[in-house]
């Protein structure tokens, strides 16, 4: 008889999980595979910040699953926690458990729209939200970026492609822009030649990069999308203030722990992602970042620290796999 598995999220790993397992089994014989996620369609969030400037770009970002996936079933549901004996997984408001012979944790991270889109966003009106973005960046004469990691030297980029004319500041805390995948050794994977020609890369499309401080967060000025702007997103509705703490609008110059001040009129935070955490935490040993803690097969260590869960795994950004002696430990 076939095989259950169940998969907890349907982004990118859930989605990839599925589908290896079909191509696997090209028949259906050994494996049924089902994807629980509370958003009814895969958002590609890689396009998020893209979608800022060129927001009829839309339609190509949100992807009906069942177009990627042959046999496996989809059900829209947020999971609420995981039993790991059995295993079986129980959904939100529902009583029953869920049997599974294998679960395969796929929850990944959260961060503010429009980096992700929450699950409560229908697409049409997440459309609406992005336009709203572009509309206020175009009206902006000095943007500062907040962080340097990944997503703030990615939005730096394409303000400076899309908006030359506007004053672009991109302000890191740390000595190099992307510093935390900086260095030697496993969990570094950038080389100095790499971040020192990534930061020349932004400067020459007119990015300011100021390192080494840290801004204040304050609540400086009106914050996200000012009311009265209405294009049918209220602006009182949970994406606009969703929004808010992505963007903020400003009547105040940014200050800097170093006393450092820097004039603005419209900042982005890009300060990181958390991950989804809900459904493991108790049941799994949860480390940095709020992420699973793995043992080298990528199975789940119980909160216990009594062994793993023999069935139930984790993949991607929501998996923890360097957790022993900050080693990393995944091997599948
Ligand atoms: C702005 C931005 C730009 C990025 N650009 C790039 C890039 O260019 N290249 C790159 O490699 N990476 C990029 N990333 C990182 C990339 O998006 C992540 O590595 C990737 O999304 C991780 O995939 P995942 O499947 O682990 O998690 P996610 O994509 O976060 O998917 C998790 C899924 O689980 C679902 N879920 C969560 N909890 C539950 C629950 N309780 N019940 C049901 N469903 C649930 C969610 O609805 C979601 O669909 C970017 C990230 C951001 C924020």
């Amino acid at each position: 008889m076939a095989k259950k598995v169940a998969i907890i999220g349907g982004g990118w790993i859930g989605l990839q999980v599925a589908m290896n397992l079909e191509k696997a089994d090209p028949k259906g014989e050994a494996v049924e595979v089902t994807i629980f996620d509370a958003k009814k369609h895969f958002y590609n969030n890689v396009a998020g910040l893209r979608l800022c400037v060129e927001p009829e770009f839309i339609v190509k970002a949100v992807v009906p699953r069942d177009q990627a996936l042959k046999r496996s079933k989809i059900i829209q549901a947020e999971v609420e926690t995981i039993i790991p004996d059995g295993p079986a997984l129980k959904l939100k408001a529902r009583d029953e458990a869920i049997p599974a012979d294998f679960i395969v944790l796929a929850t990944g991270t959260r961060y503010p729209f429009p980096g992700k889109v929450p699950w409560w966003l229908g697409h049409m009106a997440a459309g609406r939200m992005y336009q709203k973005i572009r509309d206020r960046i175009s009206r902006a004469k000095k943007i500062v970026i907040v962080g340097g990691g990944p997503t703030g030297v990615e939005l730096a980029g394409e303000l400076c492609e899309f908006f030359p004319e506007i004053s672009t500041t991109l302000v890191h805390s740390g000595d190099r822009l992307m510093h935390t995948y900086h260095g030697v050794g496993k969990d570094q994977v950038l080389k100095t030649t790499t971040t020192d020609k990534i930061q020349a890369r932004i400067e020459k499309m007119g990015c300011n990069v100021v390192l080494n401080e840290r801004i204040v967060i304050d609540s400086g000025g009106k914050t996200g999308l000012a009311a009265g702007e209405g294009d049918g997103v209220d602006d009182s509705s949970m994406a606009a203030k969703e929004t808010e703490t992505f963007m903020q609008d400003r009547t105040e110059d940014l200050k800097a722990e170093s006393g450092r001040t820097f004039p603005a009129d419209l900042v982005f935070y890009c300060t990181g992602t958390t991950a989804n955490s809900d459904v493991y935490t108790n049941v799994f040993k949860v480390g940095e970042g709020n992420r699973v803690a793995c043992d080298e097969y990528l199975r789940c260590r119980l909160a216990d620290d009594s062994g793993s869960a023999p069935a139930v795994y984790a993949a991607g950004d929501c998996c923890l796999s360097k957790f022993i002696d900050g080693q990393h430990t995944g091997k599948s």
